[in-house]
C-alpha cells in the first residue's frame, strides 16, 4: 500500500470500538521520508478534535523538548500506537493496541526509519518489550529489525514531575548524538 491508500484505509477504520467514539482519526504527521520517528500511546482529547498528533499540552512540551535536540515536528513523523482516542483519556486496551497496531506497522515499512523514539512507557512496552519499565529502561539503546530504538518519558508524566527532566533532557542528548552518527537527511538546527 502507499501513502495515500494507507491514509485513506486508516481513516475509514472500525476494526475496535473506539471507532464509536472518536471524532477522527488520527493518523500521524511529518515527513514522509523521516528518518526519526516518534511514537506515543494514543490522542487525547485535543488530538481526537484536531486530527493531528501531540498538538495539546503534552504536545506544546514535546515540541520544546524537540526545539532543545534543534529539531521541529517537519523534521520528524510522529504517530501513536492507537490511532483513536481512548474515551476519558485512558491507556488503550490491549486489545485496541493489537486492533490498531497494522496501522503504525505499515507506517514503518513506508518510512524505514532508522531511530524509533518511544513517548512513554505504553508506547515502550509495545514496540520493545512487554516488560518495558520506563523508569529504569529508559535511555536506553535496543536495536531491532536494524532500528535503533529508545523511550523517553511521556511529556505528560513530565509536567507532572519536573524532577524527571534532568534525565530527559540526558537521553534527548543521546537521541541528538545518534542522530548526528547515523542520519543523512535529518537536519538538526
Ligand atoms: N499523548 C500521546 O501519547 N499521543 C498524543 O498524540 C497526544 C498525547
Amino acid at each position: 500500500m502507499d501513502w495515500d491508500a494507507l491514509h485513506e484505509a486508516c481513516i475509514s477504520c472500525k476494526q475496535c470500538r473506539l471507532s464509536e467514539t472518536r471524532t477522527n482519526v488520527v493518523f500521524g504527521v511529518g515527513r514522509r521520508d523521516a528518518e526519526v520517528v516518534f511514537i506515543g500511546e494514543g490522542p487525547g482529547q485535543q488530538e481526537d478534535l484536531k486530527g493531528e498528533p501531540f498538538v495539546g499540552r503534552s504536545g506544546q512540551f514535546l515540541d520544546d523538548m524537540l526545539a532543545m535536540i534543534g529539531l521541529t515536528r517537519h523534521d520528524i513523523f510522529i504517530a501513536n500506537i492507537v490511532k483513536c482516542r481512548p474515551p476519558g483519556n485512558r491507556d488503550p486496551l490491549p486489545a485496541e493496541q493489537t486492533a490498531c497496531g497494522h496501522w503504525l506497522e505499515q507506517q514503518l515499512i513506508l518510512l524505514k526509519p532508522k531511530i524509533i523514539v518511544c513517548v512513554g512507557r505504553i508506547s515502550a512496552m509495545y514496540m520493545i518489550r512487554p516488560d518495558f519499565k520506563i523508569t529504569r529502561d529508559h535511555g536506553q539503546w535496543f536495536l531491532q529489525d536494524g532500528i535503533h530504538m529508545t523511550a523517553i518519558f511521556h511529556p505528560a508524566a513530565l509536567l507532572r514531575d519536573p524532577s524527571k527532566r534532568p534525565d530527559t533532557f540526558v537521553d534527548l542528548k543521546a537521541i541528538q548524538k545518534k542522530i548526528r552518527e547515523i542520519c543523512t537527511n535529518t537536519h538538526i538546527n
